[in-house]
């Protein structure tokens, strides 16, 4: 079930059948906080009201043409004018095929730093999302080249690639700030661990690392065990709750995140908007098949 939707993401003439649909727009509402920037804010202002900060991602990816790129950098250096001048406890997460990764490296390095720098001036932080594994090394290669020249800008690793470890350590060494996630794509046995207990022991193994480093980084997951591993292995080397933080998406477990952020942790919900949420939306759905009955047992009743 994982890897046909993880495949049918992908497909542009499935989306715009499916979009047809009321129910699966109206599902998609529950994880993409709407199509508008200001639905976003709407969304951060909401969090920060229950102590939880953000991150707003500008929904797009696979870019395939300047001009689409050059929206894209056009709408996050908008969204960092409007958090700055509305003062919410919030940051901004960009994905590079979405900058342009595919027409050429340099191109896109050009149009993140461009961000990187609106940021800095801002004094707001820079996440590079991790997509899949044809783009981690030019990803890891990019962050470090763009953290040379500022060091508001951080990386995302995934728990379930076996290279991850090095590249934790080389992104450590360089002091990048990461953000750990477990990896949402569709990836061949050859890169990645199919086992999810494989890729949640490696994830723990991970976490331990990033909390060991001294710097402040991200433990994004919903998975309630891996959280209270974090805590426990927190409390246990004496790291503070001010040394890290949790992060999880907008729509899953707002239990947990509520419940964190009470018990003092920091905590920052990511606030994905925009027309394009078709393949981000697929694939919070390729995570929980109950998401997926819940949406054909409605379109059945009808
Ligand atoms: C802040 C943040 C940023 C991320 N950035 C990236 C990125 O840059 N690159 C990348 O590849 N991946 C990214 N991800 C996605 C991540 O890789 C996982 O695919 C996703 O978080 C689900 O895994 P999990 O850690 O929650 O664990 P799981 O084992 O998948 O889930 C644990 C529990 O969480 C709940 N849950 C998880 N997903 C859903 C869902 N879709 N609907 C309802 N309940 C759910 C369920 O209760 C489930 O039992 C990000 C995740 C977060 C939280």
């Amino acid at each position: 079930m994982r890897a046909l939707l993880l495949f049918l993401s992908r497909q542009e003439a499935l989306k715009n059948f499916m979009l047809r649909f009321q129910m699966f727009r109206r599902t998609a509402w529950r994880f993409v906080a709407g199509e508008t920037l200001d639905d976003a804010i709407r969304a951060v202002q909401e969090a920060n009201r229950l102590g939880i900060r953000a991150t707003v991602d500008f929904l797009g990816e696979n870019t395939k043409t300047r001009e689409d790129a050059e929206t894209a950098v056009a709408e996050a250096l908008r969204i960092l004018d409007r958090i700055a001048a509305e003062r919410v406890e919030c940051n901004i997460s960009v994905k590079l095929t979405q900058l342009g990764l595919d027409l050429g490296t340099d191109y896109c390095y050009r149009n993140l730093i461009r961000i990187v720098r609106h940021a800095g001036g801002l004094q707001k932080f820079v996440r590079v999302d991790m997509e899949d594994s044809h783009y981690t090394q030019r990803t890891v290669d990019i962050v470090l080249q763009a953290r040379r020249e500022s060091d508001n800008v951080g990386a995302v690793v995934q728990a379930y690639l076996y290279r991850t470890q090095e590249d934790v350590r080389t992104l450590l060494d360089a002091g990048c700030r990461i953000r750990l996630c477990k990896g949402a794509y569709l990836e061949p046995e050859t890169v990645a661990f199919k086992r999810k207990s494989d890729t949640d022991a490696n994830f723990v193994r991970l976490m331990r690392i990033l909390l060991d480093s001294g710097l402040y980084h991200a433990v994004a997951t919903h998975d309630a065990a891996i959280i209270s591993a974090a805590c426990e292995y927190a409390r246990e080397n004496k790291i503070g709750a001010e040394g890290f933080e949790f992060q999880m998406l907008y729509g899953i477990r707002r239990d947990l995140q509520q419940r964190l952020a009470e018990e003092g942790y920091n905590v920052r919900v990511y606030i994905p908007y925009g027309m394009r949420w078709y393949p981000y939306f697929m694939r919070r759905l390729a995570e929980r098949p109950a998401n997926v009955l819940f949406i054909l047992r409605n379109l059945l009743r009808k």
